[in-house]
């Protein structure tokens, strides 16, 4: 096996400099933890960015990843397979949710590789059920400040923060840029010409703000007035980590059209935007597609995968734990002059620090948690939907005794 040093060096000579790992090798995982080249333990708080909703190995989705790669892993779109209805309509059923939940009623959906591309194709959508509502002059956008949706030009037109956007412009013309949760603001910019309003409930790598209720009804409001699609990215902070399996359900309002990806295939590559039927309707064949999108491999993990958080119960302890953690990470910011203020819910949350959040992600590789740290000050928290009580007292163990030390060594 390769050293720490030889593996960091071959990226270091060959690789588009775009990241700035954590320096640490990972080499398996089982649960809630991973494992380095030295065969250390981490508990991690971080999921692989809100990916490994079941943590690593799950034996449920290991059988199946080999099962149906013995079989079948890619056909195309030129194909019909077994899982791609099946998928489609367990998730067409989910937006529907039960009786008394937030309904997005009829819907379809379209499979992508990516977070990115699902908000991509969303955007496309939109576009063509405004042509068709209002000719070509209802083609602009609505996006929040300080939001993100993914790295693609479309994506990144309609992600409001300048730190993704400098370099690269010029972005998609027509988009308009409203503060979150600034209900003036959004009357002022959404209009006729208006074709999606596109926001995250909570912002993930923002910063993990959510958006009140107040602000998602007057959206709504405003996208049927103005016959806008209401998008919802739901990348982050959809599939479960709310407690709810859309984040739609927990706020009480439901969009036109969802974005969803990170845990949707516990680590398989995969995406989808679900649509209501009057405005998937605007697309045609040959309009829209994908050559990866949806194959067999990834369709049927995803089914196991939404199997699982129903048949374990994994949102009762989302909902049981994330309040958990919040109660704790709460009293942590009541305690330490370090730390500022503890947002989101559920298994998306962050605490803000006074002080840059980086260095303490760092040192607690040492203490053997894996955090990651967003909008330099905060440290954000997705962890695995298994996560249990005595993790939580872990996790918050190692945060305050970091805090302590950094302002020993500030003092
Ligand atoms: C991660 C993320 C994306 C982009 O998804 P990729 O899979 O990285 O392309 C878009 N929106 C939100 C809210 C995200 O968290």
């Amino acid at each position: 096996m390769k050293t720490f040093e030889q593996i960091v060096d071959l990226e270091r000579r060959y690789l588009l400099g775009t990241y700035n790992r954590y320096p640490v090798v990972l080499t398996r995982g089982k649960g809630v933890f991973v494992y380095d080249l030295e065969d250390r333990r981490y508990l991690d708080f971080v999921s692989g960015l809100g990916v490994n909703a079941l943590g690593y190995a799950h034996p449920r989705i290991v059988k199946t990843i080999r099962e149906q790669a013995a079989k079948l892993i890619h056909v195309s779109n030129l194909y019909y397979h077994e899982y791609q209805g099946a998928l489609a309509e367990k998730l067409c059923t989910l937006v529907r949710g039960p009786v008394g939940v937030t309904s997005m009623g009829a819907c379809r959906a379209f499979f992508s590789n990516s977070g990115t591309e699902a908000i991509e194709g969303s955007i496309k959508l939109a576009r063509l059920a405004g042509h068709r509502a209002g000719g070509e002059a209802k083609c602009r956008l609505v996006g929040l400040k300080g939001s993100y949706h993914g790295r693609t030009f479309g994506a990144l037109s309609l992600t409001g923060q300048d730190k993704h956007r400098k370099g690269f412009e010029p972005m998609l013309e027509g988009v308009t840029f409203v503060a979150q949760n600034d209900v003036e603001g959004l009357r002022a910019a959404v209009a006729d010409n208006t074709c999606a309003i596109v926001l995250e409930p909570i912002f993930g790598e923002g910063g993990i703000y959510e958006c009140s209720v107040e602000f998602l009804l007057e959206c709504r409001l405003l996208a049927d007035r103005h016959r806008a699609a209401l998008i919802f990215d739901e990348i982050q902070c959809g599939l479960g980590r709310t407690g709810t399996m859309f984040a739609f359900q927990t706020f009480g309002v439901a969009p036109d059209i969802v974005a969803i990806a990170k845990p949707l295939a516990a680590g398989l590559p995969l995406g989808a935007f679900i649509a209501k039927e009057e405005f998937a309707n605007a697309i045609s064949p040959g309009q829209h597609g994908t050559t990866f999108g949806g194959g067999p491999l990834a369709c049927r993990v995803a089914l196991e995968f939404l199997a699982i958080v129903e048949e374990e119960n994994l949102l009762e302890n989302v909902n049981k734990v994330g309040a958990y953690l919040k109660q704790e990470l709460q009293a942590v910011a009541d305690k330490s002059p370090t730390a500022k203020e503890v947002r989101g819910r559920g298994f998306i949350q962050g605490i803000n620090l006074e002080i840059p959040a980086r260095p303490i992600v760092d040192d607690a590789l040492g203490e053997g948690v894996l955090f990651n740290s967003t909008q330099d000050t905060v440290v954000r928290f997705l962890p695995p939907f298994l996560l249990e009580e005595k993790h939580v007292d872990k996790g918050i163990r190692v945060l305050k005794k970091l805090l302590k030390k950094k302002r020993k060594e500030a003092a």
